[in-house]
Formats: C-alpha cells, structure tokens, sequence
C-alpha cells in the first residue's frame, strides 16, 4: 500500500525542526531513517499531514567521549555505531547489540533516535540503554534540553513520554570499563526479526570471582525494557554456581510479564528470559576474566 497524502518539510538545522514541531505539533510526524514510520504509513496505521524530514541535521549525527558516556547523536545510523571503533572500545555491548537490529539494509538507513523514539519493548537499543543506565537528551523548541532515564522514558508498548513539540536530540551510553564483561543475547525466529527475548547484561568481578556492579535488562517480555533489579542484587558477592544460575533463572521468570501472541506463549517467553538472562552472566563473566571481549 502506498501512505496517505502528506506535507514534507526538510528542515536544515535542529531548531528549525522544532519550530515545524512546535507549529504542526500533533499533526505532523519526525522522519528520520524512516525504517519504522515508512512501513507503518505505508500500512496507513500512521497517517501525519506534515513529515518534518530531519535526515540533513548533520549537527546531530555523531558518536563521541563526553565524561563517563558515549554520546550518540540521534541522527547516527546503526551501521555507523556497528564500524565504529570507538563504540568497540568504549560500549562493546552496544557493538554486540546493533548487529541484531534487523537487516543491513535497515542498519544502513535506521537511526539510534529514530529506535529509541520509536520505543519498541522488543528493540536491542533500548534494552541496552535500559542495562546500562544511560540517559536520552530531550530538545525543546525554546532551546531548554532534558535528560531522562529509560525509565521514565518509556512508558509502554511504543509509547514514551516524549511530547509531540520535542524531539530525541542524543542518546548517551555510559561507557564500560575496560575490565568489565558485557554480553547482549538474543532468541530471534528468524536471523533479523524482533526477538522473542532479549538481555543486555555488564559486571564485574574480583580476583576471586565474585561479582560485582552487576547491570542486567531484558527487552520483548514486558511493555518496556525492564532492569532485573532483583536478580542484580542477588548476584552481588556471589560466585555463578549452578544454584546461582538457577536462582538467577527463577526471580527473572518472577520478574517479568509477557504476553501471548503468535511469536509464542507467555510461558515461552518467560523461560526464554530466564535462559537468556543465564546465558548472558555466563558470557559476561567468561570476559570479565579476560577472555575474548566481543563477537
Ligand atoms: C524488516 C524490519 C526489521 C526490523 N528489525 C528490527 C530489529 O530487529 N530491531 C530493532 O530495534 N528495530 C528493527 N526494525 C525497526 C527499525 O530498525 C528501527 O525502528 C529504526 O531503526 C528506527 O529508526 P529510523 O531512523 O528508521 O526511525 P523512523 O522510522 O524514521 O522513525 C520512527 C519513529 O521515531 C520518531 N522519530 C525518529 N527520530 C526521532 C527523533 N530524533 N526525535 C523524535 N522522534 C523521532 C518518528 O517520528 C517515528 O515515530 C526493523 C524494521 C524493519 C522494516
């Protein structure tokens, strides 16, 4: 099917796309690599009068150090974050997770703001952004910026708190010390789908093996991408015996609340977080004892 009429506008710099945000608010949609709005205005599920095509701000398309982030401007595109060496070094976990997100044709065009403004529960940035803590810049159309935390970012099932006047303008990843482990898994129907069940996990350990500062998420089981807040408390100070794992994988199956659909079944999902989460620790401490640091 082909999109219902619409009004483009191609703005040039950031500020001139909030003023078009600000004059055709909730009429008008952002159009960044188009790889999520294209097809749902194409299903017509979407159907905005204005498309304010933010592709040629090339002030927000960026990957840089800024203190203890990665800052990611919202107009990089995944393909870019997945060749980047300095994402490599300073987020692995964020190079893992990005060769997940769909085909190379959608990495090529898709966008980091465009993924986690669109907020799906089931996409691989915003459950790494959700394992990490990170924050997401907020640009207002009187210059004011805020700083969020996914939390209180995203809501629900691709809802967030972003208004319809404001845009994503940077997407920033703490950045993982070199001796931590990080791992990001998966389980997918087919190679380049959504996962059924996703998890992002970072930690550390001491010399005897016991972790510590441990981060975990997992995404495509819950509305939003959730932190395993008990599962992380429970882990610290322990080593990952096989009690340890299997205590691991019983609070994430208590911790998260999928629903059925034709992918598969709650208690499919269910398991499939608590083996992921498993598989997860395990990698990740295999790197933070100095094996091999990324896939
Ligand atoms: C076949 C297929 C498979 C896919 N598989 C995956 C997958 O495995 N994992 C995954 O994560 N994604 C997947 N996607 C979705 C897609 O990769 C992401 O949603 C996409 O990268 C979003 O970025 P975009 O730049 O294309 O956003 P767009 O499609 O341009 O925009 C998406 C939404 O975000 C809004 N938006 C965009 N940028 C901003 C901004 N800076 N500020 C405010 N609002 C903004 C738009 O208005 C729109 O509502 C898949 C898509 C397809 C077609």
């Amino acid at each position: 099917m082909k999109p219902a009429v619409f009004s483009y506008l191609r703005p040039t710099n950031l500020q001139e796309a909030l003023t078009f945000l600000e004059e055709y608010g909730e009429d008008a949609k952002i159009l960044s690599g188009g790889q999520s709005l294209i097809p749902t205005m194409n299903m017509r599920l979407s159907a905005p009068a204005y498309l304010i095509d933010i592709s040629r701000i090339s002030d927000l398309n960026y990957i840089k150090l800024d203190g203890d982030f990665l800052a990611v401007g919202a107009l990089t595109k995944h393909k870019d974050i997945e060749n980047s060496d300095l994402v490599k070094d300073a987020c692995p976990l964020l190079s893992e997770a990005i060769r997940w997100v769909g085909h190379t044709q959608i990495r090529n065009r898709g966008t980091v703001g465009g993924s986690i403004a669109h907020g799906d529960p089931s996409a691989e940035l915003p459950c790494v952004l959700t394992a990490l803590r990170g924050e997401i810049v907020i640009a207002n159309v009187d210059g004011s910026e805020e700083v969020l935390v996914p939390e209180e970012f995203f809501l629900t099932y691709m809802l967030t708190s972003l208004q319809p006047e404001q845009m994503v303008k940077e997407v920033r990843f703490p950045i993982i010390p070199q001796e931590s482990g990080s791992a990001f898994v998966e389980v997918a129907r087919r190679h380049g789908d959504f996962g059924l069940a996703e998890v992002a996990a970072v930690l550390d350990i001491d010399n005897e093996g016991h972790l510590l500062n441990v981060k975990i998420a997992v995404g495509g089981v819950n509305p939003t991408p959730i932190a395993l807040e008990q599962v992380e408390e429970y882990l610290i100070g322990k080593k990952l015996t096989d009690e340890v794992l299997r205590q691991v994988s019983d609070l994430t199956q208590e911790s998260v609340d999928p629903e059925s659909d034709l992918h598969g079944t709650a208690e499919y999902r269910r398991e499939l977080a608590g083996t992921l989460t498993v598989r997860a620790l395990k990698i990740a401490v295999e790197r933070a004892r100095g094996g091999e640091k990324n896939v």
